[in-house]
């Protein structure tokens, strides 16, 4: 009798996961893809972002990091850095197979030389990221082209149905129970549920005594200069990323989602404000912002780092009156608050308006202070400009990533023949990566089916 595998979410994890299976296993081998969401058509036409087939950012822009060590960690999964650049290059060339473009974008030239020999001699790591743009007119022709292959492969994919819980006992899987209450049997389930399911992902660990793991957070402000600042950056990377330590704690601060031209906005989460950022085609402001960001990891006696960025976001609201702070980097550097008037007479006129001026140390804790005022003197040596004392910082900026699902190496959890993969275990942070660990526990799979 054919074995079955359950895959739970149709996002890259998911359908990468589901073609593993189907492509290498040797045995009989039934594969079933659960999917809460609609098919591409159908989220075309409902403009349904965030479920669906495709996952996450199926209706975005689709743009391929082609790099293990950004949005995410693979090399830590797979233990070794050339493994996870090739499974990165396998991804890659799937997704070429599929209709994604061949042109490569990669910070290149003699400018992009003189960026990296100017961090270098900051001690600044100019993170180039090669690029594909799939784009956001093409990213459902390479779904679907994608789910025909599966198709072919006799992958089933069930749409509009959600998997409610994992069945399991005596420490193996048995398979899921849908929304309808309809309970079907599997031999391997492999589990991702991306963002979205992330909650459900958690609870479903706990009952079954999984182990979870929280991720660092990241915790910052979102700085915002004058467009001129970056201007000799963007030219060379539309999405500039640079990673440095800090002098005094040896943490670690980054640049994230630069918005050239772009507006600071504010956002409302459960508890709490915090701010990011956006670019429009069609209408362009004289600054340009960026996240800054420091990695906050925590161990004894708190792991839950999602409670910390919580109540930091909430102490921040809190000062702020319900609105983003906001301070120039010189009042920040003299300990003193920003006020309507100060900010007025700076070079730099905010974006974002529904803010208070005051003082960023009073929101957040004192290390990340320090770790944003001296990294961006540090990036100052590298991007000319960015702490000068009209620098403006809107805080908090907060990101949080989802707790990670206890696994071993091949993405197996506590419970025998129960996978899991991508960013709702916490595994990954975009498109390539969530592919990749999808990757990993599909071949796993098939290595077992038949065994
Ligand atoms: C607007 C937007 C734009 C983005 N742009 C980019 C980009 O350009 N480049 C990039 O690399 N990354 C991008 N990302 C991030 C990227 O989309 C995700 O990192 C990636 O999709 C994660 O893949 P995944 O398979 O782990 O999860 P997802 O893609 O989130 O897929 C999970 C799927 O599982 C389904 N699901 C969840 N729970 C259940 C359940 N219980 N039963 C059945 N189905 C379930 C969900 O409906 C969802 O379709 C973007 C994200 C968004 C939101």
């Amino acid at each position: 009798m054919a074995e079955r595998v359950i895959v739970v979410g149709a996002g890259p994890a998911g359908l990468f996961a589901a073609r593993e299976v189907a492509r290498r296993a040797e045995g009989d081998v039934e594969v079933i893809v659960y999917e809460q969401g609609p098919d591409v058509d159908e989220r075309l036409e409902k403009g349904e972002v965030m479920r669906g087939v495709g996952g996450a950012g199926g209706l975005s822009d689709g743009v391929l990091n082609l790099r293990p060590d950004v949005g995410g960690d693979l090399t830590e999964i797979v233990g070794n850095r050339r493994e996870a650049e090739r499974l990165v290059e396998y991804v890659d060339e799937v997704f070429l197979r599929h209709g994604a473009p061949r042109e490569l974008r990669e910070p290149s030239g003699p400018k992009a030389e003189e960026i990296a020999r100017r961090a270098a001699a900051a001690d600044v790591e100019f993170v180039r990221i090669p690029q594909r743009h799939i784009g956001s007119d093409h990213l459902p022709k390479v779904i679907k082209s994608f789910v025909r292959e599966l198709e072919d492969l006799g992958v089933r994919i069930v749409t509009k149905t959600r998997v409610e819980r994992i069945l399991a006992s005596e420490g193996e899987v048995r398979g899921v129970r849908l929304e309808d209450g309809r309970e079907v049997e599997a031999d391997y389930v492999i589990v991702a549920p991306g963002r979205v399911g992330a909650d459900w992902m958690i609870r479903e660990a706990k009952r079954l005594g999984l182990g979870i793991r929280y991720n660092p957070i990241d915790v910052g402000v979102r700085v915002e200069v004058p467009k001129v600042v970056m201007d000799p950056i963007v030219e060379v990377s539309l999405d500039p990323k640079f990673r440095l330590r800090t002098p005094t704690y040896d943490d670690q601060v980054r640049t994230f989602c630069v918005c050239h031209g772009g507006y600071v906005v504010k956002e409302t989460y459960e508890g709490f404000v915090g701010v990011n950022g956006h670019s429009y085609r069609d209408r362009k402001s004289e600054n340009t912002n960026f996240a800054f960001l420091v990695s906050v990891d925590l161990t004894e006696p708190v792991e839950n780092t999602i409670k910390y960025g919580r109540s930091i976001g909430e102490l921040a609201t809190t000062i702020g009156g319900n609105r983003p702070i906001l301070q120039r980097l010189g009042d920040l550097r003299r300990g003193r608050r920003s006020t309507w008037d100060r900010i007025n007479r700076s070079q730099v006129t905010p974006t974002l308006t529904d803010v208070t001026p005051g003082d960023v140390s009073m929101a957040l804790p004192h290390r990340v202070t320090l770790d944003i005022i001296e990294g961006l003197e540090i990036l100052d040596e590298v991007i000319p400009g960015v702490a000068s004392d009209s620098t403006l910082l809107y805080a908090p900026e907060i990101k949080f990533y989802s707790a990670r699902v206890r696994t071993n190496e091949e993405l197996e959890t506590a419970v025998e023949g129960l996978f899991v993969a991508g960013d709702g275990a916490g595994l990954s942070r975009d498109i390539v990566n969530a592919a990749a660990t999808g990757v990993i526990a599909g071949r796993a799979v098939a290595e077992r089916v038949g065994g």
